[in-house]
């Protein structure tokens, strides 16, 4: 299944496997906000792809 990893930029990493999502993510987050995510966090936040309206709350 496809996951989904989301920014809170708007960016979204988009991978058939977590192989392919985490190294998206993390440059992601090296070019855009010049922190470093451990690939632990990243699947963390990973989400199976949505199909239908998913409603995600996660405001800071
Ligand atoms: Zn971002």
């Amino acid at each position: 299944m496809q996951r989904v990893i989301r920014c809170d930029c708007g960016f979204e990493a988009t991978g058939i496997s977590d192989d392919d999502l985490v190294p998206v993510a993390q440059a992601h987050a090296s070019a855009a906000h010049d922190i470093k995510l451990s690939a632990d966090l990243l699947l963390a936040l990973a989400r199976p792809h949505p199909g239908p309206a998913t409603p995600t709350k996660q405001e800071t």
